[in-house]
């Protein structure tokens, strides 16, 4: 009920009744008040006034079900979701509900994660009460070796969700979004797969909102939401914002089944689009200037001798020429 009154508030500007909501819920209004009492006690600033009814004035920046629920505009992004005030990782909890057979887009949400993950046993610094780390669990009936595109769908997804919020967001192949050249989100895919076909894949992403101190190790390259815009920020909408395009970004993959539909908006994104980059493999590190990506989502470099070449993501780590990006 506390999601329902949260959406019947939120769907006006003005005053909603208790009338108004006890029939439209069909619930008593004496419970509709206690339920206001349990949003005002969790921190909503809801305005009550005689004859007028109830009018929401402030939201606390909480990331619990209700208030997710009550924002989610899509159809399965973040439809059934998973709330933690503290778990190892996100990932590994949406790992396990896709092996228990939770549906296709289960949103696991923390405030905090004392094992958050980065790409190839990289940790993700998860403090508690200003970020958002989040997991989706996607069912997708393709190649497994067309899991990685996943990545690229996120990363866009994302970046286009908290454009909204802060615009010169800009991606660093394949799976970290940068502002003013540094880190803001990380983005972690896994999958379970047979073979020839896929159990699933968990999609994870920390992003950091209301951050103003990193770790010294970070503190060159890592940046906040708060840092970039000077002040505060809500996880819930950002989250709300990037399940929207999730939604959509995804169902245009699953068309192609590859990214044809997505790569121009992701390379216009590129922070290294048309510059230099150092390219870190296991066996040789060389420098080439980034193109783009193309429709499976490698990253196109154009090496100094003009020669073109495709770089796969999961081999190298791509650094600017002068810094991280
Ligand atoms: P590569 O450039 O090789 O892809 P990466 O730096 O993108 O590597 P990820 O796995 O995406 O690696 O992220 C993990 C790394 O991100 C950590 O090694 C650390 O340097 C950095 N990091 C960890 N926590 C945070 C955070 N909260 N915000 C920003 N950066 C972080």
């Amino acid at each position: 009920m506390k999601t329902e009154i949260l959406k019947l508030l939120r769907s006006t500007d003005g005053y909603v009744s208790g009338q108004q909501i006890s029939e439209q819920l069909g619930v008593s209004r004496a419970a509709v008040w206690k339920t206001i009492r349990r949003l005002q006690d969790e921190g909503y600033q809801v305005e009550a006034v005689r004859n007028k009814g109830y009018h929401i004035v402030e939201t606390p920046d909480v990331m619990t079900k209700e208030e997710l629920d009550s924002l989610m505009k899509t159809r399965w992004a973040g439809r059934n979701i998973l709330y933690y005030e503290t778990t190892d990782s996100t990932n590994l909890r949406i790992r396990q509900a896709g092996d228990e057979g939770a549906p296709h887009g289960t949103l696991a949400v923390a405030d905090r994660q004392t094992a958050g993950r980065g790409r190839r046993g990289r940790t993700w610094e998860s403090p508690a009460g200003n970020s958002i780390y989040m997991s989706v669990l996607l069912r997708p009936d393709i190649a497994p070796n067309k899991a990685s595109m996943l990545t690229i769908v996120m990363a866009l997804s994302v970046a286009e969700g908290i454009g909204q919020w802060i615009p010169m967001i800009q991606i660093k192949w394949p799976n970290d979004i940068i502002v003013n050249g540094k880190k803001l989100v990380g983005i972690l895919t896994e999958m379970s797969a047979q073979v020839d076909y896929i159990n699933h894949v968990t999609v994870g992403v920390g992003i950091n909102v209301n951050m103003t101190e990193f770790p010294e190790e970070i503190a060159d390259t890592a940046t906040s939401l708060r840092l970039e815009c000077g002040h505060t920020g809500k996880r819930a909408p950002l989250i709300a914002a990037v399940m929207e395009r999730l939604e959509e970004n995804y169902e245009i993959f699953l068309k192609t089944e590859d990214l044809s539909g997505l790569m121009d908006r992701y390379s216009a994104l590129l922070v290294n689009r048309d510059r230099d980059v150092r390219i870190i493999g296991e066996k040789e590190t060389y420098q080439a200037r980034a193109v783009g990506i193309d429709h499976t989502g490698e990253l196109l470099v154009r090496r100094e001798d003009g020669s073109m070449e495709k770089i796969y993501a999961g081999e190298v780590s791509v650094r600017g020429v002068y810094g991280y990006v």
